[in-house]
């Protein structure tokens, strides 16, 4: 197979992860050529014998040196996205590492991004995960560090809560449901962790100085983006429970979201606003 890369199945915390080490541009190769021995190895039967573990399909540069780690925080995230969310992953989770941004801006050039802005360094869609390898965060990207290995692992938990929803979404790469950001990145953010204190207290800030969005486009927007709308479906979360917050992974627009709680966009961003008011 060229001789370029390796290819292994391991055991990963207890999930079946697929591992392969190559560059990019063979990559459509190496995927034929992991369907072909799954079709008769141990993928198969992981998918075939358990529907709670999911097949997590993980590709990376190879001899990138973060590609182990990205890896074990992927294979900790699928469960905690699991236990979160409380149901399996539908689908096999496509995962791919790119070196560079050429090669990121190639992969998401599909789904209408490119090329992307330099704060941009991940895509999670159903069929299709990309993360821009930290090793090229220094050069080609911003709001990033890659010595941060918190953060790093939050992102990537992000991330795959955007796999998670997609594979429950009828819009499986969130094309045409624009208006739902506040939340489908408000999941990410508050299922993920990145409400960090840090966040919340900058948010205070803004909130005490009277700059808080009045309506629900305005949530995903400006500095304060992702403590506003991981704290308004962390209200959604605690006030109308768990089995709501999955009930919503379907729904394709605020419209339909409003209908489900049964509540009107004034009265919900009010009752967020109490909350944080009176947390
Ligand atoms: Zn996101």
């Amino acid at each position: 197979m060229g001789g370029s890369g390796t290819m292994g199945e391991k055991e990963q915390m207890g999930l079946p992860v697929r591992i392969t080490y190559m560059p990019w541009k063979q990559l459509s190769l190496a995927v034929a050529l992991s369907t072909l021995l799954c079709s008769t190895s141990s993928c198969q039967t992981a998918l075939g014998t358990s529907a709670k573990t999911p097949i997590l399909d993980f590709h990376a540069p190879a001899g990138d040196p973060y590609a182990n780690a990205v890896r074990d925080d992927a294979s900790a995230s699928v469960k905690q996205i699991q236990s979160f969310l409380g149901a399996p992953f539908p689908d096999p989770i496509h995962f791919q590492m790119v070196a560079d941004r050429e090669n990121f801006d190639a992969a998401v050039a599909k789904f209408g991004l490119s090329p992307t802005q330099c704060w941009m360094v991940g895509v999670g869609t159903a069929d299709l995960m990309v993360v821009l390898s930290p090793q090229a965060w220094a050069k080609q990207a911003c709001e990033h560090d890659p010595n941060d290995l918190e953060a790093t692992r939050l992102l990537v938990t992000h991330e795959l809560i955007h796999v998670y929803h997609g594979q429950f979404n009828p819009a499986r790469d969130f094309r045409g449901i624009d208006d739902l950001d506040w939340f489908i990145e408000g999941l990410a953010v508050f299922g993920s962790g990145q409400l960090t204190k840090d966040r919340l207290d900058q948010m205070q800030a803004a909130v005490s100085a009277g700059q808080v969005p009045t309506s629900l486009s305005k949530i995903w927007t400006g500095p304060n983006r992702y403590a506003f709308a991981g704290s308004l479906v962390r209200y959604v979360d605690q006030t109308w429970g768990r089995t709501t917050t999955v009930r919503l992974l379907k729904v394709r627009n605020s419209a339909e979201a409003l209908t489900l709680l049964g509540t009107s966009e004034k009265s919900l961003l009010a009752g967020w606003r109490a909350s944080l008011t009176h947390p």
